[in-house]
């Protein structure tokens, strides 16, 4: 069901972007690739390409990043006590993986929030 702008919640924008949704109607898909925001919802035409993230999401990630693996690695003994071939070894998939997991999650979030705050499609 699509919501009118008057009841947009900046909560409900945030979880239906997180998820993947269209934050219009929670429903339709907002990506149509990995990282592209789909043109329109297939679901309820909400013209979804509108939504500019720019570098946001990647800020974000790169935050979320640092704070769960680079910050807890500054107090764990492996760090100090394994090579440290190792431990890269173990580090970069670890970042790689959660940047990768996390990037389109977080651009979701981050259009659901536009759509609830107001960045409102422009008339042509
Ligand atoms: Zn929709």
């Amino acid at each position: 069901m699509s919501t009118p702008f008057q009841q947009r919640s900046i909560w409900s924008g945030f979880q239906r972007g997180l998820s993947g949704k269209c934050p219009h109607c929670g429903e339709g898909q907002l990506f149509s690739s990995y990282l592209k925001i789909a043109p329109r919802c297939a679901s309820c035409a909400h013209d979804t390409g509108v939504y500019r993230a720019d570098d946001g999401p990647a800020y974000f990630t790169i935050l979320i990043v640092g704070h769960i693996v680079i910050a807890p690695l500054l107090f764990l003994e492996f760090v100090r006590t394994w090579p440290v071939g190792w431990v890269l070894a173990v580090v970069i998939p670890t970042i790689v993986a959660l940047t990768l997991t996390l990037l389109p999650r977080v651009k979701g979030a981050f259009v659901g929030v536009q759509w609830a705050v107001g960045d409102r499609p422009r008339s042509s």
